[in-house]
């Protein structure tokens, strides 16, 4: 073979992609910590949850291969309280698009517990949100109060991407008009937005999902992970969803799912919360690692 044919073999064998390019998506709890502790100020005191509405689906929607059985989940709002004022993590919504998801089908809206929610986003210093799905996003882009609370809410510009091109219902399309009133954010792997509270970006379930990392000043931890997985065996068992109507990036949700369920066993200080595990939910309010009202 002459030299430079066997150049070439070897240039080409270099940009052969390797079979080892790591997981579709990864975090670093490390560098999520050192984010959370950025901003300068006491941390928050608790963690708050207030679930609103009910879905009633069968459990092998949420679980790949679980059993078809009857499974609550629970829609549901954050609300870390510090000393001085709350943040809120998702924003509830209103009983037209709750409607929507129970695709003729009427679930469990409690009215009462929506305007709690409603209550404590016009009151937060701050909204976050998981994710751009109606069920997260609905109670600051839609309704009488959303205009109020545009200005305390941050949005990713992928989230703002998708509320703009291909809203999940109609009721929750934003115009570039209505952009402009919200506090609209980009950044890569991390980012800081409160003492001891980072956001993470995950694509996968949508393209504008993120993770919130919570520290609480007792040490107490919290990864509130929205939508990567509808129930906490999700991450037991790293299996995705099975549900027909999702169109999520398969792959990213599973190298979320690996990466939670290590955590799971090396950080027993961490507590990873998904948005619509009602099991879990109860659970944690019966061991008060959540509390059960907004204040
Ligand atoms: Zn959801």
């Amino acid at each position: 073979m002459r030299p430079a044919f066997i150049t070439i073999l070897v240039a080409l064998a270099l940009h052969v992609p390797s079979a080892a390019q790591g997981p579709a998506w990864t975090a670093s709890l490390a560098g999520i910590r050192a984010t959370a502790a950025l901003i300068p100020g006491p941390r928050p005191l608790r963690l708050n949850v207030v679930k609103f509405a009910e879905s009633r689906r069968t459990k092998n929607f949420s679980v790949q291969g679980a059993p078809a059985e009857p499974s609550v989940q629970a829609r549901t709002a954050f609300q870390v309280a510090y000393a001085g004022g709350t943040v809120m993590v998702d924003a509830g919504m209103p009983l037209e698009v709750h409607r929507f998801f129970g695709r003729g089908v009427e679930e469990p809206y409690d009215a009462a517990a929506a305007r709690l929610v409603d209550e404590a986003v016009a009151r937060a210093r701050l909204i976050v949100l998981t994710h751009e799905h109606g069920d997260h996003v609905a109670g600051v882009v839609t309704g009488p109060d959303a205009a109020r609370a545009a200005a305390r809410t941050l949005l990713t510009r992928d989230q703002v991407r998708v509320l703009l091109a291909a809203p999940q219902m109609p009721e929750i399309r934003l115009t570039p008009d209505l952009v402009s009133q919200y506090r609209v954010v980009d950044y890569d792997l991390y980012m800081p937005v409160a003492p001891g509270i980072a956001l993470i970006k995950a694509a996968g379930h949508t393209p504008g999902s993120q993770m919130v990392y919570v520290a609480l000043e007792s040490g107490q931890e919290y990864l509130l992970v929205g939508d990567a997985t509808w129930h906490m065996d999700g991450v037991r068992q790293v299996k995705g969803k099975d549900a027909p109507w999702v169109t999520e990036d398969r792959e990213a949700v599973l190298a979320q799912l690996a990466w939670l369920n290590g955590l799971s066993t090396t950080e027993p200080r961490l507590l990873i919360v998904a948005s619509h595990d009602e099991e879990q939910r109860l659970d944690l309010i019966r061991r008060k690692l959540l509390g059960d009202r907004f204040e």
